[in-house]
């Protein structure tokens, strides 16, 4: 199926691994150009390299530098000559139990999960209204729909940008205007934040990697941690022209871990 997009300029926020990168390879191989962010310069170059040998056609711009940092925002945008899509996404808040949490804590994931997001949806959303298209994937948990006891900054932050993002969305001067804005919700994806977080659980609970890996899948009917390459279809397509009447819609990617009807 051809996506319709190709030609379109994308912004994809911490992209130079795992799920972002999984989302730009994506956007890549359909032809969209790609300005990308992440803090570290020599991954997020190799990533860049590489998603050009995906798709010598296109263009690649990098940005390096904490996404929620403003002056880093700003220069995304300024690298892109049109933001058509927007793909929203940064590391998540540390695992842990609430009484240990300072103000600081919370605002940092507020920061970092909620307001960063809304901020560059801000920036674009009008603009995309104008010239009549726009797509807005923010990449946020599983854990919004089901709450992970341990991540609470993680629930408390992106189910703030859900309940926002699920009014904003609905607003008929962008729906109209065929800018979309949806979520994405990850269950159990194979990434360097995944690895970190079994490791995390082998060490406190005494038990080798590999028990909690088994663990781990049982509880997830596909009997395996999902893809950053499936991840990123999923995103392309809710980036391209067929996806024009679905927004405001939160999409669990998790192998039927969720156990419920909707
Ligand atoms: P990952 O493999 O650790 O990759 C994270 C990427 O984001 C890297 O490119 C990293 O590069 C960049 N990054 C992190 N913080 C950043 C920041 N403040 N500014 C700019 N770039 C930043 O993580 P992932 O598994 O893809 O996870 C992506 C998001 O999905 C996270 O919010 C995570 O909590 C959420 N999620 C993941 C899963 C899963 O199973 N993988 C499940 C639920 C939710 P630098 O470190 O160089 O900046």
């Amino acid at each position: 199926m051809d996506l319709g997009i190709s030609g379109r300029w994308a912004v994809v926020c911490a992209a130079s691994k795992g799920l972002g990168k999984g989302c730009a390879s994506a956007l890549a191989q359909e032809g969209v150009n790609l300005v990308i962010n992440a803090r570290g310069l020599e991954a997020l170059e190799e990533t860049a390299t590489f998603l050009r040998s995906l798709n010598p056609a296109i263009e690649v711009r990098c940005v390096a530098g904490d996404i929620s940092d403003e002056n880093v925002r700003q220069a995304l945008l300024t690298q892109c000559p049109q933001v058509d899509i927007l793909v929203n996404n940064a590391g998540g808040p540390p695992p842990g139990d609430f009484r240990d949490w300072t103000r600081e804590d919370w605002l940092s994931a507020v920061e970092t999960n909620m307001l960063t997001p809304i901020e560059l949806i801000k920036a674009t959303v009008d603009g995309m209204a104008e010239r009549g298209f726009g797509r807005v994937v923010n990449i946020t948990s599983s854990a919004v729909k089901a709450p992970i006891d341990i991540l609470g900054l993680s629930n408390g932050a992106r189910s703030g940008l859900t309940g926002f993002v699920a009014g904003l969305a609905r607003q008929a001067r962008l729906a109209e205007r065929n800018v979309t804005i949806n979520n994405l919700l990850p269950g159990s994806f194979d990434t360097d934040r995944l690895q970190n977080t079994l490791e995390r659980s082998a060490q406190s609970t005494g038990k080798p990697v590999a028990d909690i890996v088994q663990q781990r899948l049982q509880t997830i009917p596909a009997r395996r941690f999902g893809t950053a390459d499936e991840f990123g279809a999923v995103c392309a397509f809710l980036c391209s022209q067929h996806a024009s009447y679905m927004t405001g819609q939160n999409v669990l990617l998790d192998g039927g871990h969720y156990q419920g009807t909707f």
